[in-house]
């Protein structure tokens, strides 16, 4: 019998159909959320004072927006990628950001997602070896999807202008 196949509507990714719900959280397919299930098993118990995981996190969000994705997860992902690509946070700062933020603002605007999708994807991180070089992939992750949203950029680091020194 053959396989069927489903893509993701947010990163593209064509992946085997293994009839997986899609997530409520983001706009993406069942099968591609479950590969950002398991890497978040790695990020989540990565022990480093960094928080890694928050960078993984902030990826996945902002390439798969639009769809069941709300607005603020949106929004909170493009401030994470901009102040870690571009300010040199830590995914902990990150983090204590999104908790200033989540405190001080309540409405968020519907930011378009680019028609293109970044080329980097959760596969091709886990894909990557554990460790430093899986590490470094996730850092391109961010550089990948950053750059896929330069049309939102300008309101980005308004929002996040508060936060930088
Ligand atoms: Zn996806």
């Amino acid at each position: 019998m053959k396989q069927s196949i489903v893509k993701c509507p947010g990163c593209g990714l064509l992946l085997p159909n293994q009839y997986f719900a899609e997530p409520t959280r983001f706009h993406a397919s069942g099968e591609c959320n479950e590969l950002f299930n398991q890497l978040s098993f790695y990020t989540t118990s990565h022990g480093k004072p960094e928080f890694i995981h928050q960078l993984a996190l902030d990826c996945y969000g902002a390439q798969h927006s639009g769809g069941v994705t709300k607005s603020i997860t949106t929004a909170f992902s493009l401030i994470g990628l901009y102040l870690v690509e571009e300010q040199g946070f830590t995914g902990k700062q990150v983090q204590q950001v999104h908790m200033a933020l989540g405190r001080s603002q309540s409405s968020w605007p519907e930011l378009t997602p680019p028609r293109m999708s970044a080329p980097v994807t959760v596969q091709d991180v886990l894909n990557t070896e554990a460790g430093e070089a899986r590490d470094a992939m996730i850092r391109a992750w961010v550089s990948a999807v950053w750059a896929t949203w330069t049309h939102a950029q300008d309101w980005v680091k308004e929002a996040a202008k508060p936060f930088i020194q």
